[in-house]
C-alpha cells in the first residue's frame, strides 16, 4: 500500500529583499515520520518551515505548491494551525503562571472545553515526566523541564503535525537525549514530525529522512545512515597536532587518502580503518582522534565548512 502522504512541497522559494533564503525546495514527508533539516545557522531551515505552516509566504510561481494534509499554508494558514503543534525557538512561558495555568490559557485559545482540557494536560505532563510539576512556577523549573514543558503544550490540541524548531538547542546531552526518547515515542503513535536542528545527533537520532541544508539550498537527501553511508568514507581521523600535518599529507596522498581542513584541524578520510592507522603510527594517542564519519562530516564534504561555523 502506497504511503499517506502528509506533507508535499514543490519547487518553494522565499526571499528577503535580495537574499533568497530558500531556494526551489521540494520535498515530502510521509505520514508518522519524521523529516530533520540539518544546516548551519542561516541556512533557510526555520524559513522552510515558516512557509509549511503558513507564518510566511512562499514565492509566487505557476510550479510551486505546499500542501500539509491537504491545505495550502497560504489558503488555509488556520486549518494547519489547529492540525499542527508548534515548538519554536522561544519557549514564551508566562513566567507570572504556574505550568497548569500556562496550559489552560492555550486550551481555551483552541477551544477546549475545562473538563477535556484537565486530564489531556494531566496524561501529558505525565508522559513528558513532568507529572509531579503541575502546580510549579516556570521560574522553578529548569531549562529542560521548560522546554519539555513547552511539547506538552505544542501537543494540547492533540496535533496530526508535529513542529519542533531547534528543539534542545542550549540543553545538556542527557535531557536532550530523553527528548528525543519521547519524540520517538510520538511518531510512533502517529504523530508526523518536522524539526530543524544544526545538531547532527539530533537528526541522526529522530529524523527518518534528512535534508541538509546550505545558503537556501538542499545539498543531501535521504535517511541519514544511508546518506553517511554512501556519502563519505567510513573513517575519519582528525590530527590535533598542526606541526605532524605536512609529513601526514604526504603520507595520506601516497594512500589516496583524502584530506580537508575543518575549524583548523585537519581531517583524513578514508575506507578501511587500517589506513588511517597506519598514518598514526608515528602520533602519541593524544594527537589524534580516529572515529567513524558522521552527517558533519558529509555537511563537510559536501560544502567545505562546518556545521557549526559561521557562514
Ligand atoms: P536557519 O533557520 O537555517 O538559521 P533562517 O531561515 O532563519 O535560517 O534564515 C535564512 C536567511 O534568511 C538568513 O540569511 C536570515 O538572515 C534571513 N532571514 C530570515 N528571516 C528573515 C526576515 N524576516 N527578514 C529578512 N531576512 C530574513
Amino acid at each position: 500500500m502506497p504511503e499517506n502522504i502528509a506533507i508535499d512541497v514543490r519547487n518553494a522559494s522565499k526571499c528577503f529583499g535580495n537574499l533568497v533564503a530558500v531556494n526551489n525546495l521540494t520535498f515530502s514527508v510521509p505520514e508518522s515520520s519524521c523529516i530533520g533539516f540539518l544546516g548551519p545557522n542561516g541556512a533557510g531551515k526555520s524559513t522552510m518551515m515558516h512557509m509549511v505552516y503558513g507564518r510566511c509566504r512562499r514565492e509566487y510561481r505557476d510550479d510551486s505548491s505546499i500542501s500539509v494534509f491537504g491545505y495550502d499554508p497560504v489558503d488555509d494558514e488556520l486549518a494547519i494551525k489547529y492540525l499542527a503543534g508548534v515548538v519554536s525557538q522561544d519557549n514564551n512561558l508566562d513566567t507570572e503562571l504556574n505550568v497548569t495555568q500556562n496550559l489552560m490559557i492555550y486550551a481555551k485559545f483552541y477551544a477546549i472545553a475545562p473538563h477535556e482540557a484537565k486530564p489531556r494536560i494531566s496524561r501529558l505532563l505525565e508522559f513528558m515526566e513532568l507529572g509531579e510539576k503541575h502546580d510549579a512556577r516556570i521560574r522553578e523549573l529548569s531549562g529542560g523541564m521548560q522546554r519539555r514543558l513547552v511539547i506538552v503544550r505544542a501537543l494540547l490540541n492533540e496535533p496530526r503535525l508535529l513542529i519542533l524548531d531547534e528543539p534542545t538547542t542550549g540543553l545538556d546531552p542527557q535531557v536532550r537525549h530523553a527528548i528525543w526518547e519521547k519524540i520517538r515515542q510520538l511518531k510512533k503513535q502517529g504523530l508526523t514530525v518536522l524539526l530543524t536542528t544544526h545538531y547532527m545527533e539530533e537528526a541522526f537520532q529522530i529524523a527518518d529522512n534528512v535534508v541538509i541544508m546550505h545558503k537556501g539550498e538542499r545539498v543531501l537527501e535521504g535517511p541519514p545512515r544511508d546518506v553517511v553511508n554512501e556519502q563519505i568514507e567510513n573513517y575519519v581521523l582528525e590530527l590535533l597536532r598542526s606541526d605532524a600535518l605536512e609529513k601526514l599529507k604526504e603520507k595520506a596522498q601516497r594512500k589516496n587518502i583524502r584530506n580537508e581542513l575543518s575549524r583548523d584541524v585537519s581531517m583524513f578520510y578514508a575506507q578501511s580503518l587500517e589506513d588511517l592507522q597506519q598514518l598514526t603510527e608515528t602520533l602519541a594517542p593524544g594527537d589524534f582522534i580516529l572515529r567513524h564519519s558522521n552527517l558533519e562530516d558529509v555537511f563537510l564534504k559536501a560544502t567545505g565548512r562546518g556545521l557549526n561555523e559561521a557562514q
